[in-house]
């Protein structure tokens, strides 16, 4: 049995081979001697994990995809790590005793299970999952408030938010400003997104991320389901939520206070630095991560979101004034039309079209309990795949 150094953070890493989860290995790399890796879990990518569990001998590690799970074992059986496979597998590690932290930074839905036992289990938790908040925000948020969790965001946006919040103890928000970027498209117009090919969309001009999360910031869902996020993450009422298009990516977000006065937190766009801030908080660390220049960037703009052209957008403000069940229908709907569109099966547009739709006929449900998100997800997806014959 391995014991761990107690004057370090241990953490689980959930999702560790993807962009969020080897750039928090970057970090962790960085600072040796703050932190500890206790768990990785990976899916797909069985060799990345294999070699990270190799570089930072976790106690730990679990493999999504059981069907991989003897190839992780057999490699790892020289190390003294314990292998696992499963999702079951993942929601029950996080619980493990030496766990102090637990980055959730598994992409979509499937991320919500393993983030709500963490938090049942006293975890602090790293938040890169933002479905998990758009999914089930109350009950994460109900859950992590009574169990004394602290929620830190990984999100920039949300990070930008919270950090702008600090010192600010219990001074109220008047409303806070989400940058996005506008994505590859931006300034085009539903001729041409008709057209556009999944290759297009993959290529996002300021931030390098997984699949899934780059078409979202593509269809602009990726601001709407961050609105959703934010709402949770910093009790806001829906109208307390603007979205501001801001290609150049370096104002990350704003708040604006009771008194008017608004601060932003800004920088080069690079993950590693929010990935950072929620891991080591309230601590900041140093970092060699390039540095901002202002003669470099001499003009930062900003303009309208066009919500007419990027209906997914207008969509997610519809899902979260609507409450209840809808912001859950309107993942499980995009997850199915983002799996689609990445297979060529479907028209960029035709993403919020699914998602309209879906919002339109699966039943609203005012106030879900855990069972009736798990079946609205089931359902959704299940209309979402009829509609898009996928
Ligand atoms: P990614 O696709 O690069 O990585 C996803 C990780 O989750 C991988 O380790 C993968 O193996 C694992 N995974 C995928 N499906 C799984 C399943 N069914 N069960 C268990 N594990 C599974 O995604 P990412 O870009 O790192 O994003 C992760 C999360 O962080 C998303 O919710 C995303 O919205 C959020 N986020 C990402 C960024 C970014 O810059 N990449 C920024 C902000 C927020
Ligand atoms: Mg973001």
């Amino acid at each position: 049995m391995k014991t761990k150094l107690s004057d370090k953070k241990n953490i689980a890493i959930l999702g560790s081979t993807g962009s969020i989860g080897t750039q928090a290995l970057d970090v962790i790399r960085a600072n040796k001697d703050a932190f500890s890796v206790e768990v990785l879990t990976g899916n797909g990518n069985a060799d990345l994990l294999i070699k990270q569990a190799i570089e930072f001998d976790p106690n730990t590690v679990v493999i999504a995809d059981e069907s991989k799970y003897q190839y992780v074992k057999d490699a790892l059986a020289p190390h003294d790590i314990k292998v696992f496979a499963g999702n079951k597998a993942i929601a029950e590690v996080v619980q493990m005793d030496s766990i102090d932290m637990v980055l959730a930074a598994i992409v979509g839905y499937a991320g919500l299970e393993s983030t709500l036992s963490a938090i049942n289990a006293g975890k602090q938790i790293a938040l890169a999952n933002k479905e998990t908040l758009v999914v089930a925000g109350d009950l994460v948020t109900k859950l992590a408030k009574e169990k004394g969790v602290n929620l830190y965001p990984v999100d920039s946006e949300h990070s930008a938010i919270f950090q702008c919040l600090a010192g600010e103890f219990h001074n109220p928000i008047e409303k806070i400003y989400l940058t996005a970027s506008g994505g590859p498209f931006r300034g085009k117009d539903k001729t041409f997104l008709s057209t556009v090919k999944k290759e297009q969309a993959l290529k996002h001009p300021n931030w390098e991320m997984g699949a899934k999360i780059t078409i979202d910031s593509a269809s602009l869902m990726n601001k709407g389901l961050e609105v959703i996020e934010a709402k949770w993450l910093f009790g806001l009422k829906p109208e307390q939520i603007d979205v501001i298009v801001h290609p150049q990516s370096i104002v990350h977000s704003i708040v604006q206070f009771t008194d008017g006065s608004m601060k932003a937190q800004m920088g080069l766009p690079d993950m590693k630095l929010p990935i950072q801030y929620a891991i080591g908080y309230p601590n900041r660390m140093k970092s060699d991560f390039p540095r901002f220049d202002f003669l470099t960037h001499p003009q930062l703009t900003f303009e309208p979101a066009d919500i007419k052209t990027f209906r997914n957008l207008a969509l997610a403000f519809e899902a979260m004034h609507k409450g209840g069940n809808a912001p859950c229908i309107l993942n499980a709907a995009n997850e199915i039309a983002v799996a689609a569109f990445l297979k060529d099966k479907i028209g960029f547009l035709q993403m919020s079209d699914v998602v309209g739709n879906c919002l339109q006929t699966v039943a609203h449900i005012a106030k879900p309990s855990y069972e009736d998100y798990v079946e609205t997800d089931k359902e959704t997806r299940r209309i979402a795949k009829e509609f898009l014959n996928f």
